[in-house]
């Protein structure tokens, strides 16, 4: 998956000058670090990186480079990666779950943030890190919607528990915090309005003061046609309803977005290789590639397509069925896809807003999944 040094236009330019057969995701930089930006300047309190929504090295260096300062970690390599990469910034253990050894290693690499969700993996902190100055984020869920993809199935304490686990860590000599993840593409602020004064209750309920409220990820991208996501008002929202819920008693606030961060950075480059009899189409990528996410989160429709000329196909929608390049069956995109009627074998179809979940989901399955990364200066047309 090399970098090439060219920095091209915008994916248009990409695609008159190389006519790629493969996979091409197109990395803008400047999308990435205004994005950072707009994080970093209307969030009320740390912008964290969740690293496992985009892990390549020059997602994480744009994201240095643009003032991002902490990091949400789940494993060992992510740990490696970023203490090369982002020497001093802060790193959020927060994979609930880990093994003796992987404590052990992030003790040794000096993580100070932990998340638990349980009375095991709990003792099994207690036991293993020195709790001086070290802060542990018990992770909560609620039954709420509004999210693409729901988190809570795997993760998250309930509130009951949630309460144990806080008093129990700060009885233990750790810095008390609490942490949740409203799920993936959260496009309703109304999921972090209850996550936050239920934040306050088990506060209350444990007696016990958070030093900080991590609101996750969830931060939605701009997946479907219409206006963008409006990050700004799911930052005051926050803002105003951990004033309400806290009053005096306002934990410091830190949020860890992966896919608000970096999706809109990068589109996706892909071809038709066939159009089957007129009906079908065959995608040079699939589920089993960069568009692995779409059977779990939705299709993306923010499509352009154009001809190996670079021109654009007139959008009027027609639903077609859309394949990707394996033999397996299940390698289909979700429903249909509204492509434009002239779309013929050999042009590009380019989907948008594919940053996150894209590059490190993809495998090589069936000899596929080729992907190249290359940089513009701007994802327009
Ligand atoms: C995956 C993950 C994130 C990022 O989620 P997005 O929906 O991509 O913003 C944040 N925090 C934790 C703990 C995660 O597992």
């Amino acid at each position: 998956m090399g970098l090439s040094k060219t920095i091209w236009a915008n994916p248009v330019e990409v695609i008159r000058n190389k006519q790629p057969d493969h996979p091409v995701l197109v990395f803008s930089p400047a999308v990435l670090q205004a994005t950072a930006h707009r994080f970093i300047k209307g969030f009320p309190g740390l912008v964290t990186y969740a690293v496992k929504s985009n892990p390549e090295e020059m997602v994480i260096e744009n994201l240095v480079a643009a003032g991002v300062r902490g990091f949400d970690v789940a494993s060992p390599a992510e740990i490696e990666m970023i203490s090369r990469l982002a020497p001093g910034a802060a790193m959020h253990y927060h994979n609930p779950v880990r093994s003796r050894a992987e404590i052990a290693y992030a003790v040794e690499m000096n993580v100070k943030t932990w998340s638990v969700d349980s009375i095991s993996e709990l003792e099994k902190l207690i036991e293993l890190v020195p709790a001086q100055g070290r802060e542990i984020s018990v992770r909560f869920k609620l039954p709420v919607n509004g999210a693409a993809y729901n988190f809570g199935a795997k993760f998250g304490a309930t509130a009951e528990l949630a309460a144990v686990l806080l008093s129990r860590a700060a009885a233990a000599g750790f810095i008390p915090s609490l942490t949740f993840h409203p799920g993936t593409q959260c496009t309703d602020p109304a999921a972090w309005d209850t996550y936050i004064r239920t934040a306050a209750e088990i506060c209350q309920n444990a007696g016990v003061q958070a030093h900080r409220l991590n609101v996750g990820g969830g931060f939605p991208n701009h997946r479907t046609q219409g206006p963008a996501p409006e990050l700004e008002a799911i930052f005051a929202l926050i803002d105003r309803v951990t004033g309400e819920a806290f009053g005096e008693n306002r934990p410091a606030l830190v949020c860890e977005p992966g896919r608000g961060l970096v999706g809109d950075a990068f589109s996706h480059v892909t071809r038709v290789k066939a159009v089957r009899d007129g009906v079908h189409v065959f995608l040079n990528d699939g589920v089993y590639g960069g568009l692995a996410e779409l059977p779990l989160v939705g299709n993306i429709d923010r499509i352009d397509v154009y001809s190996p000329e670079g021109l654009r196909r007139e959008r009027n929608a027609d639903p077609r069925i859309v394949f990707g390049p394996t033999c397996d069956s299940v390698d289909r995109l979700p429903g249909e896809v509204p492509l434009p009627a002239d779309l013929q074998e050999g042009d590009f179809v380019v989907f948008r807003g594919m940053g996150a979940y894209s590059t490190a989901t993809n495998t090589r399955f069936n000899g596929f999944g080729q992907l190249e990364i290359v940089t513009a200066l701007s994802l327009g047309a």
